[in-house]
């Protein structure tokens, strides 16, 4: 491989590189990616802003779905079924399908690279009931389909990942902070990045591309998930002029810590566990009463804050409820829940064995992102119902859209998706080219994200970082929170404008290149708000309730059908009369501007005659 210095005729000299192929980020789904590519002879290089073990992935608690039968009679079908439901029906059925599908031989290769999971006394591994999970395609029960390493699944995961990377010699670039892509000719040719520890800028040229950046959380004031979940990958794909895709659709968890935000795993419910309100009832059993606290978590977390809103919240503020464990069997909470005991004492003051912990619904997890294929293909659409492949550029994980988990995720279902979608993705690479295939590209390319770059660094405006972040975080708080309306959220939308044009009067007091937080975290900011913008701009424009959407003022999901009526005497009414279809936005970086157009859904194509599509129907729990 060779690496020589270009240009040093511009203000920031640039290192270049020429790789097979370039991974940005070394979450679940980057790794997996990564070693993907690497064994099967692409020479790669694994670009990540955080030491891989860092990656928001190795926080994951509950668990990774897959229909093992270790527990009951499971089989994918249901799991598909269930997933399908779960995104009430905005999941692309492909790509459930190929998930569900794929979901045992992911788990078992995991168990292959060394995760220690937990054991079942038959020494088959542990399975735990979760949120949304049925038997027989939804008839009844409730399916422990959760493969789980007591509660930090995803950290046992990410090291075994990261163990089999190693092993498989990945090259990896560690604190590179990734700009922006390289695009030319409606193609991907790479990427820029800044070298956090010695200031340096580098260009990574590559012919093929695979964003693993992860979610957008962040844009929240309390959310569970990591400070670097800020969106990188999705806003580098705005900037590049292509579209996102169903950034309305963010999850609410049903139970992050009161007043910190930290998460409390659904496996808690899964073992046994369940929520109550101010009068010590279990008020789940009257929203779902066949899953009652194991509903699916749009259910469960609306149902919350119905009980607090209604005056039945916990505390002096009646603004919270109660997750009791304590009835549960003191050796049963020490061995499935270790970790959840110690964070509850460090972040709530409670020991779980004997007191409730106080909870709130908190943002989890971001449904929407860069829209694929389940190759991981990303695609923009050259007219309305008409996708087109962006050349060289491929997405896995969450920062990704394929759509598997539709308008609302089910829980343990994401790990699932970063490790068949960042195997697919090294797959469908391996399909369309083979290694040491050249790439074509002009010395000009990066130069609009440096001039970015330099403005920012240069920026001696009025207001400093970490306000403006938390002034954007409050509005998407408090406008674009679990339950929606349109004044609502015209006003959030008004707001979270107003402020994009605040990022013109960012004050950066350090003008260094090494170790720069203040600069990192403006550029961040930057990424948080293209995110938040698309967000809270679809969310105003679904005129309908799914999912983890919940309008108000459009309470009803709208479909094809009307289920007042025997669905098979009606006819398809026309794309555009109902909601049934993916969101695409496409931003206007320098004025903010926000337009949609829109994809079907897809139904499912492959194996038709095993597996035909789910039909839209009414979602119960
Ligand atoms: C607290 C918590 C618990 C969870 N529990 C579960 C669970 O039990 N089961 C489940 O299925 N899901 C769970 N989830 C969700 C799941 O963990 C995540 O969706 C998933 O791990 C995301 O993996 P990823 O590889 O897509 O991204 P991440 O793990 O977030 O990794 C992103 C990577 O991108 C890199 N990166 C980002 N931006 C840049 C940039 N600009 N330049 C360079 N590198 C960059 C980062 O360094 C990092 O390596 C949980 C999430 C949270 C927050």
């Amino acid at each position: 491989m060779s690496e020589f210095r270009a240009s040093t005729l511009t203000k920031y000299p640039i290192i270049n590189h020429k790789y097979d192929c370039v991974v940005v980020g070394a979450g679940g789904a980057g790794l997996r990616a990564a070693f993907g590519l690497v064994s099967q002879g692409f020479n790669t290089a694994c670009i990540t802003k955080l030491f891989p073990t860092r990656s928001h992935t190795v926080a994951a608690q509950g668990g990774i779905n897959a229909s093992l039968s270790n527990y009951e009679d499971d089989c994918w079908l249901w799991h598909q079924y269930d997933t399908v439901k779960g995104s009430d029906w905005l999941g692309d059925q492909n790509a459930i399908h190929y998930m569900t599908k794929n979901a045992p031989k992911a788990v078992l290769e995991l168990e292959n690279m060394g995760m220690p999971f937990s054991r079942f006394k038959n020494g088959k591994i542990y399975q735990r009931a979760f949120g949304g999970q049925s038997l027989k395609y939804g008839a009844g029960g409730q399916a422990h389909r959760t493969c789980a390493a007591a509660d930090s699944t995803g950290h046992y995961m990410l090291h075994a990942l990261y163990g089999e990377a190693v092993r498989h010699n990945c090259k990896f670039f560690v604190e590179y902070f990734v700009l922006d892509l390289l695009i030319e000719d409606d193609g991907c040719r790479g990427v820029l990045a800044w070298n956090l520890e010695d200031g340096t800028m580098h260009r990574f040229f590559a012919r093929n591309t695979v964003i693993a950046t992860g979610g957008y959380e962040r844009a929240y004031f309390s959310c569970t998930a990591a400070h670097t979940s800020t969106g990188d990958g999705t806003a580098m794909v705005s900037r590049a002029g292509f579209p996102l895709q169903d950034l309305e659709f963010i999850q609410f968890h049903p139970t992050g810590i009161y007043g910190v935000g930290v998460l409390i795993t659904e496996g808690a419910r899964g073992e046994g566990g369940f929520i109550i309100n101010a009068n010590g009832e279990r008020f789940m059993e009257k929203y779902a009463p066949n899953l009652k606290d194991l509903a699916s978590r749009d259910v469960v977390s609306r149902s919350i804050t119905l009980e607090i809103m209604e005056g039945r919240g916990c505390g002096p503020e009646k603004d919270h409820v109660h997750l009791q464990l304590h009835h549960l069997p003191k050796e049963h909470i020490l061995k499935q829940l270790p970790g959840i005991k110690q964070t509850s004492h460090d972040f709530a003051g409670v020991d779980i064995t004997r007191e409730p912990i106080p909870i709130i619904p908190t943002v989890h997890y971001t449904m929407g992102g860069i829209p694929t294929n389940y190759k991981g293909q990303v695609l923009t659409q050259v007219e309305p119902g008409k996708d087109k492949l962006v050349k060289g550029l491929y997405a896995c994980g969450e920062v990704a859209s394929v759509s598997v988990h539709g308008a609302n995720r089910l829980g343990a279902n994401s790990l699932l998706e970063t490790v068949v979608f960042g195997r697919a993705v090294a797959d469908t690479i391996a399909q369309e080219t083979c290694p040491g295939a050249t790439v074509k590209v002009s010395e000009a390319l990066g130069e609009f994200a440096l001039e970015n770059f330099d403005k920012l660094r240069t920026s001696n405006g009025k207001i400093s970082v970490g306000t403006l972040r938390l002034k954007l975080q409050k509005v998407m708080q408090k406008y674009a929170a679990v339950f929606r309306t349109q004044n609502v959220l015209e006003e959030g939308c008004t707001q979270v404008s107003e402020l994009y044009c605040e990022l013109d009067d960012l004050k950066i007091t350090d003008r260094g290149l090494i170790w720069n937080t203040d600069l990192l975290e403006a550029l961040e900011l930057q990424n948080l708000f293209i995110n938040a913008i698309q967000s809270i701009y679809a969310m105003e424009q679904r005129k309908e309730s799914r999912g983890a959407h919940a309008r108000d003022d459009y309470k009803i999901r709208v479909d094809e059908f009307d289920y007042s009526k025997p669905i098979r005497k009606q006819k398809i009414r026309p794309l555009d009369e109902h909601w049934r279809k993916h969101t695409l936005s496409w931003m206007d970086v320098e004025t903010g501007e926000v337009c949609f157009t829109f994809r079907p859904v897809q139904d499912c194509t492959l194996d038709e005659d095993e597996c035909p599509s789910i039909p839209p129907k009414l979602r119960t729990y």
